[in-house]
This record gives structure tokens, C-alpha cells and sequence, in this order.
């Protein structure tokens, strides 16, 4: 039988607010552990929480990005669990009445469009961290990140692989990261996804019963263990067993998902309004606001890049992952007076692949965008091939300098008298009988022998279209004078 999975996602996002969600503590992440919760975050007797508008703001800039509906009036509730990291004894979230509603995202998978549906979007307060590692049997609390808001971000399930599904996360981190209202962190749990997975038979209705997979903090976690839940409930079905709805928990050094609680043992959170918070109320004007503000988002960044420079799609698509990305092509561009589409190529090419090797965001660049558009400057002229521009790159990024010091330091200046790379080429070709009796014989082949051994006697320096037409030239006349 033929299966289709469906997945949902579950997506917590860390706001970049500078103190907590509903207190004047700081949000900072990385202090010294349980220095920064303060009463409120604790729940300790005799505080209230006092709603921070910078957080509402940023669950409203969201919910506009995606096209959502937000919902002006908003209610807080709590939601009851014992945890050793949750002193509170409950979670202040959004139930009922989110702040946003349904909205959506565009996703292109193999080259098609689909849109995914946001089911909504609500404001939450993070609980604290409990420590399993160095502590020998035990663990530890840090209660740092109690009070960090967060917005969760449910979609609908209409992901139906896991391509779909991690195409999806990558579209959300890079719209949050716009925004600039998360930074994307996935290491340190600022952006966190759970994956709802279930498969039913290709052209059923009726959705299959869905597990929920938890602890998947890197993007390509999320493919494998979502990969990995789709196949064991397939193999489940095929020998005739039914998938229990339970809550899974990804072990990424084991490369599985294990049982974590059925729907039995499923918490009752017995949610309720929160005494303490009155429903929030938002204005026209504090979102007519937001709106004015927005960004330039990715996929109208990508559509301009694609009009505006002409480039093509996996350019565009590349160049507009992140706003720092977009911003580096576009100084490059304007910068060079290479094409764009030559600018694109470096950055998604021989830019991104080193900065990838190395780790470093493009911020970090030790080539800024003006130094890059001068070194495409002096393939433009001609001073230097594109092979040998490879070489200067790597120098500039070694830290040798701009383009033109490598060029003169290096001398790597390419040769463009057409007399000297005539005298290089005969000297050549008078000792290379051989080879060219194979050319002349028909062996066209060969001709990329003589451009090796021209570029060779000239360190890869001679300007290559001149050497292939003066090769062309000569080789023709071998073959009227040497024919049989
Ligand atoms: P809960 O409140 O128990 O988390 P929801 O109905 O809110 O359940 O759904 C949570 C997530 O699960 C959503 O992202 C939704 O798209 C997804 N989901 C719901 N049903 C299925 C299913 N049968 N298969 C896959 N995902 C599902
Ligand atoms: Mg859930």
C-alpha cells in the first residue's frame, strides 16, 4: 500500500525582548544560572504579572507577516503542571484567545508553490531549564529562562513530507529572523520545533492518528526524526497494528523516537483564565502601526531580486534567506560593476561554501561586500582571469589585502599581449609533434593538452579566450600544412 504522512508543526519562538514577558527581569540568555528570575517569574505570593508590550508587539508583527488575523482582544490563562522547572506550578499562556489566528506561509518544494495554513499564533511565558549533564545522577535547576516569552506558532496539517515540513521550519525561522523578532538560535533553544506525524492510505480522507515528537533542535534532526517516526508507523501498519496517539521523544544520538507518554497518562491541564491578567486589548493604531513598519519581507525580497537584477530563481531564493545575505549581494552589486548574476554566484558559490566550512555568518566575513566587488572589478577588465580570481580570493580571505594588493604582491596580473602568448604558444606547439599529429588526425580532443601546457608555462596566467583563439589559429594552420 501506498502511505501518505501528514505532518503539523508545533513551533516555540523565543521573543528578543530585552526583560521577561510579564516582569522587569532580564531576558539575557547565557547569565549566571538562577540569577535572573525574579518574584513575579517564581510565582512567589504577593507579585502580579504586568503584560510587556514589546512582546505583544512582536506575536502582532508576526501575525501580520504571515497574513493572520489579529485578534485585538486576547486573554491569558494558566495552564497547571508540575514541574521541578516550573515553581509556579502552572504555565501563563493563551487558550482560548490567542492574539493570533489563522494566517499562512508559502513554501516551494521541487519548484512548486504551496501554501501552508497557521492555525494560530499565542504569547506564553518559558519555564526554566533542568540540567541532566555534569551533575553525576542528579539534576539541576536554572531558573533563567523562567518568564522568557515565547510565541507558538501551530500550523495546520497540511505538510505531506518531510521535505514540506523542514522546508516550512526554514521558511518560519528566516520570516522571524526578519522581523528581528527571534534570533533563530536553535542550539540555544530560541527557535524550537515539535512535529505532530501521522500517515494514512494515499487517497483516504480521513486523517491517521498522530504522534507528537518533541526535542528536535536542528534543522536536520527535524528531517531525520520526522523520517524516521513516518517509517515505524508504516512498518507498524503494514503487519496490521494500530499507532497509539502518544508523545515521542527524539534521541538524536540514537537516531530514534521512544515513548514519552500516551494520550492515557496526557496531561489535564485544566486550563483557566488567569486571575491576575485582565484580557489583553490592542488598538487599530498600535497595529496600524506595526504595519507601517514592517520590513521588506523574504518573499517580496525574492521577487524583487528577481525583477530588479534578472537573477534566477535559486539565486534569488538563496540570496533572500536572511536579511544579512539580501544586504551583502545588494552592497556587492551596487559596489561592482560585474553583473548581478556574476555577484550572485560569488556569494552563493565560493563565499558561502567557505563561510559554511568555517562557521561564520556572513556578518563575519573577513571579505566585505566592497572588497568582493573589487575583485570581481578585476576580472571585469580582464587584469585577472576567473581561475586565477580563485586564487586571489582565497588570499583576501587569509587576510593578504584588496583585490589589487594580491594582484601585485602575487603578480598575478594576467597576460593579455597577444605577441608574447603567440611566441608562448609556438614554443609549445614546436614541441608537441605528437599531439598535434592527433589533432590533425581528428583527435579534437587533444586541444585542451596545448591550453594545459599554455596555461602551465604561464602559471594559469594568460588570459584564456586569447589563448584559445591563438591556439585555433595556429593548429588550423598545421592542419592545411601537415595534411597528408
Ligand atoms: P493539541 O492541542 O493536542 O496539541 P492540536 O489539535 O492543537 O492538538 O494539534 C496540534 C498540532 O498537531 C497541529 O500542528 C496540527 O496541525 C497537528 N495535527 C493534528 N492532527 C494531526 C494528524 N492527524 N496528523 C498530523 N498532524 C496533526
Ligand atoms: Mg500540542
Amino acid at each position: 500500500m501506498k502511505w501518505e504522512p501528514v505532518i503539523g508543526l508545533e513551533v516555540h519562538v523565543q521573543l528578543l525582548t530585552r526583560s521577561k514577558i510579564f516582569s522587569g527581569a532580564s531576558a539575557n540568555y547565557g547569565s549566571q544560572p538562577n540569577t535572573q528570575a525574579c518574584a513575579v517569574d517564581l510565582g512567589l505570593p504577593g507579585v502580579l504579572p504586568v503584560m510587556n508590550e514589546n512582546a505583544a508587539r512582536m506575536a502582532v508583527k508576526f501575525g501580520l507577516a504571515v497574513d493572520a488575523v489579529v485578534n485585538q482582544r486576547s486573554a491569558f490563562a494558566r495552564k497547571n503542571y508540575f514541574y521541578p522547572d516550573l515553581p509556579k506550578g502552572y504555565q501563563i499562556s493563551q487558550y482560548e484567545m490567542p492574539i493570533v489566528g489563522r494566517g499562512h506561509l508559502n513554501i516551494v518544494v521541487d519548484g512548486e508553490l504551496k501554501r501552508i495554513g497557521i492555525t494560530r499564533a499565542h504569547l506564553e511565558e518559558d519555564a526554566g531549564k533542568s540540567l541532566h549533564e555534569d551533575f553525576h545522577g542528579m539534576t539541576a535547576i536554572d531558573l533563567n529562562r523562567a518568564g522568557t516569552p515565547l510565541v507558538e506558532i501551530v500550523s495546520e496539517p497540511d505538510m505531506r513530507s518531510t521535505k514540506e515540513a523542514v522546508a516550512y521550519l526554514r521558511k518560519l525561522h528566516t520570516m522571524v529572523r526578519y522581523l528581528e523578532i527571534c534570533d533563530g538560535n536553535m542550539q540555544e533553544g530560541s527557535f524550537r520545533c515539535d512535529a505532530n506525524v501521522s500517515v494514512r492510505p494515499a487517497g483516504q480522507a480521513k486523517l491517521g492518528t498522530r504522534t507528537e515528537v518533541k526535542n528536535i533542535n536542528s534543522f536536520r534532526f527535524v528531517e531525520r526524526a520526522i523520517g524516521h517516526e513516518i517509517e515505524r508507523q508504516i512498518d507498524i501498519l503494514e503487519e496490521g497494528g494500530e499507532i497509539v496517539q502518544e508523545t515521542r521523544l527524539y534521541d538524536p544520538d540514537k537516531n530514534e523516537t521512544r515513548p514519552m507518554r500516551t494520550k492515557e497518562e496526557a496531561h489535564d491541564y485544566r486550563y483557566f483564565p488567569d486571575p491576575d491578567l485582565p484580557p489583553m486589548a490592542i488598538d487599530e493604531t498600535f497595529i496600524e502601526e506595526i504595519r507601517q513598519n514592517l520590513p521588506e519581507l523574504p518573499d517580496a525580497k525574492e521577487q524583487r531580486f528577481k525583477d530588479q537584477y534578472q537573477l534566477n530563481e535559486e539565486h534569488a531564493h538563496q540570496l533572500t534567506q536572511s536579511r544579512a545575505n539580501a544586504d551583502y549581494f545588494e552592497a556587492t552589486a551596487g559596489a561592482s560593476r560585474g553583473a548581478p548574476k556574476t555577484v550572485a554566484n560569488w556569494i552563493v558559490g565560493d563565499l558561502s561554501s567557505r563561510l559554511n566550512d568555517e562557521n561564520l555568518d556572513i556578518g563575519d566575513s573577513p571579505i566585505s561586500s566592497r572588497m568582493l566587488a573589487g575583485l570581481i572589478d578585476r576580472i571585469e577588465d580582464n587584469t585577472i582571469s576567473g581561475k586565477i580570481a580563485k586564487e586571489v580570493f582565497r588570499a583576501m580571505w587569509e587576510g593578504e589585502g584588496e583585490a589589487d594588493a594580491v594582484i601585485e604582491n602575487r603578480g598575478l596580473k594576467q597576460i593579455t599581449d597577444t605577441g608574447e602568448i603567440e611566441k608562448i604558444v609556438d614554443d609549445i606547439l614546436a614541441k608537441s609533434r605528437t599531439q598535434i599529429e592527433q589533432y590533425t588526425s581528428g583527435q579534437e580532443k587533444i586541444f585542451g593538452y596545448f591550453i594545459g601546457q599554455v596555461m602551465k608555462a604561464t602559471g594559469g596566467k594568460a588570459n584564456p579566450k586569447q589563448v584559445n583563439e591563438i591556439l585555433k589559429k595556429k593548429l588550423r594552420a598545421h592542419l592545411f600544412t601537415d595534411g597528408p
